[in-house]
């Protein structure tokens, strides 16, 4: 079956913007790669060879601001995260991701402007079969207020998010998400980044977020929402930090077949969520589409094991 084989790019296609937290000028190439390759950032424009880091758990070496990738020579791309969430969520199993400065570009804050890169560049299915990440058993962390959860479920990926802001306009939002191609594309992948002015002025005055701009940022002071065009959905908010978890969580290396919960949470929560799981070598298990296709077909097995509704949450959105 066409859906139950590993995805990859048909061809290259090419976004070009700016970093959200240098302001500088970058491209980034979208890209195919072999089967099991999964996601690879190559750095070129450097003064010696070009760099690579696999997109994986243990690359990421800081998390305050943004998600960033590096290797024992130090930080390689950061702001990884959106995407990211585009590869995983449009159900793309193997890419390579090269860009030529050290962030990647921020384009409208959302995902919007990568599903486009994908559709540009199209989507092939490979010889070998999908693998999975399947959770086997809960796995909590918290983090002052913040917790994230992962647990089993039966019916693909699912992200369960829940924000509480103290501005009264943004306030406290929910989003139950199941993952497809198509839910990625309609529910989450144009939610904007978003922020409160105050923070914003942090950021800029410890040397971040120079250029966040009314452009690529939704932001809120007090009393009213500052970008002149408004909302593109009413929970703008807590559907772009479902964007954030998509993105976060592909560094699994492999998608995940089981629930996440998150309450309060950001890059860091779920980089700490996903080492949790990942570290806890009875929580999961690697499964194959094939295999969960037979084990389906075994009565006894029930419903508890992998379903049927894999291969087509994680299709890719090809007509
Ligand atoms: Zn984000």
């Amino acid at each position: 079956m066409k859906l139950s084989r590993q995805t990859t790019l048909r061809s290259q296609a090419t976004v070009t913007g700016v970093g959200v937290h240098s302001g500088l000028p970058v491209s980034l190439t979208i890209g195919p790669a072999p089967v099991d390759a999964g996601y690879i950032f190559i750095r070129t424009g450097l003064e010696g060879a070009d760099r690579e880091v696999h997109a994986t758990a243990d690359a990421v070496i800081a998390t305050e601001f943004a998600t960033v990738l590096g290797d024992r020579e130090g930080p390689l791309v950061s702001t990884a995260e959106h995407v990211l969430a585009t590869l995983r969520g449009m159900g793309i199993d193997n890419a390579t991701i090269e860009i030529d400065g050290p962030e990647v570009p921020i384009m409208d804050g959302s995902a919007a402007a990568f599903v486009a890169a994908v559709d540009q560049a199209g989507i092939v299915t490979q010889s070998a079969a999908r693998r999975f990440i399947q959770v086997l058993k809960p796995v909590q962390v918290a983090i002052g207020d913040c917790v994230g959860e992962f647990r089993p479920f039966a019916g693909g990926f699912r992200a369960e998010v829940e924000i509480d802001f103290a501005n009264p306009l943004i306030g406290r939002q929910s989003y139950c998400f199941d993952l497809s191609a198509e839910s990625f594309r309609r529910e989450i992948s144009r939610a904007r980044t978003f922020g409160c002015m105050n923070d914003v002025a942090r950021l800029w005055s410890a040397g971040f977020a120079l250029g966040a701009s009314f452009e690529n940022s939704v932001v809120f002071d007090e009393t009213r929402l500052l970008n002149a065009e408004g909302l593109r959905f009413r929970d703008e908010c807590v559907r772009h930090k479902v964007l954030d978890v998509v993105g976060d969580l592909a560094l699994a290396g492999l998608p995940i077949l089981g629930a996440y919960r998150s309450v309060r949470g950001g890059h860091k929560l779920n980089h700490a969520a996903l080492t949790a799981l990942l570290s806890d070598r009875s929580a999961w298990r690697v499964v194959e589409s094939e295999t969960a296709r037979r084990s389906r077909n075994v009565a006894e097995v029930g419903s508890s094991t992998v379903g049927g509704l894999i291969a087509p949450a994680y299709g890719p959105d090809v007509s």
